[in-house]
C-alpha cells in the first residue's frame, strides 16, 4: 500500500468509526430497553398508589373490627350480669337491657361499615396483585431487553475494533507528520480530510482552484499531498 493509499484507508477507518459510534448511540434495542424501563417504572408507580390506598383501607377493616369485637364483648358481659341473677332492682334490669339494645344497634351498624370497607378494599386488592404480576413480567422485559442491547453493543464495539486495527495498521504506513496534518484538520472536514486531484481540481470544495494554483500541483509528482487554497483540505496528487 503507498504512503498516499494509507492515508485514504486510515480517512475511511474513521469515517466507519464515526458511523458505528453513532450506530452504538442510537442502536434499537437502546431505544426497546428504554421503553421497557419506563412501562416498568409506570407500573412500580401506580403500585405505590394503589398500596397506599390498600393499606389505608385495610386499617380502617381493621379499626372497624376492633370496634365490633369491644361492642361483642361489652354484651357479653351485659347478658352475663342481666342473666346472673346478681341484679335485684327492676330499674337496673331495664337500664340494661336499654344499654343492650343501644349496643345492639351499633353492632349492626358497625358490621354494616366493616362489610362496604371491605367491599371497597376488595377491587383495590385484586388490582394491586394484577399490578405486582405486571410487574414482575415488565421486570423480565427490562432484563431481556438489556441483555439484547448488550448484545447489540457487543457486535458494534467489535466491529469499532476491528476498524481501529485496521486504521492503526494504516497509519503505520504514513509519514507521522502527514498524519498529524490530516488528524489537525480531520475534526472538522470529517470523510472528506483528503480528497484526491481530479482534471485541475480540488474534489473536496465546490470552489475552483485558481489556474496558477492548479497549474502547481499538478505539477507535483504523484503521491504528493497539497493543499487547497480555498477550503483547506489535503489534496492527493
Ligand atoms: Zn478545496
Amino acid at each position: 500500500m503507498s504512503a498516499m493509499d494509507a492515508l485514504f484507508t486510515v480517512q475511511d477507518e474513521d469515517t466507519i468509526v464515526r458511523q458505528l459510534n453513532h450506530h452504538h448511540a442510537n442502536l434499537p434495542e437502546r431505544m426497546a430497553l428504554a421503553e421497557a424501563e419506563q412501562a416498568s417504572a409506570t407500573t412500580a408507580t401506580q403500585i405505590e398508589e394503589h398500596k397506599v390506598e390498600h393499606l389505608d383501607l385495610f386499617r380502617r377493616q381493621r379499626r372497624y373490627e376492633g370496634e365490633v369485637a369491644a361492642v361483642e364483648d361489652r354484651l357479653t358481659e351485659l347478658d352475663t350480669l342481666l342473666y346472673g341473677g346478681t341484679i335485684t332492682s327492676p330499674k337496673e334490669a331495664v337500664a340494661i337491657q336499654t344499654e343492650i339494645g343501644h349496643l345492639r344497634q351499633r353492632l349492626d351498624s358497625l358490621e354494616g361499615t366493616v362489610l362496604e370497607v371491605m367491599e371497597e378494599l376488595e377491587p383495590v386488592e385484586r388490582l394491586v396483585s394484577e399490578l405486582d404480576a405486571r410487574g414482575v413480567l415488565e421486570a423480565a422485559v427490562v432484563e431481556e431487553r438489556r441483555q439484547e442491547l448488550q448484545a447489540g453493543e457487543e457486535v458494534v464495539d467489535s466491529e469499532i475494533n476491528e476498524a481501529r486495527a485496521r486504521r492503526s495498521a494504516a497509519a503505520g504506513e504514513v509519514a507521522p507528520d502527514v498524519l498529524a496534518r490530516y488528524e489537525r484538520i480531520a475534526g472538522g472536514l470529517g470523510a472528506s480530510t483528503v480528497v484526491h486531484f481530479v482534471g485541475s481540481d480540488c474534489t473536496g470544495c465546490p470552489y475552483s482552484m485558481p489556474a496558477v494554483e492548479a497549474d502547481r500541483v499538478r505539477a507535483l509528482p504523484e503521491g504528493t499531498l497539497a493543499e487547497c487554497t480555498e477550503c483547506g483540505r489535503l489534496v492527493a496528487r
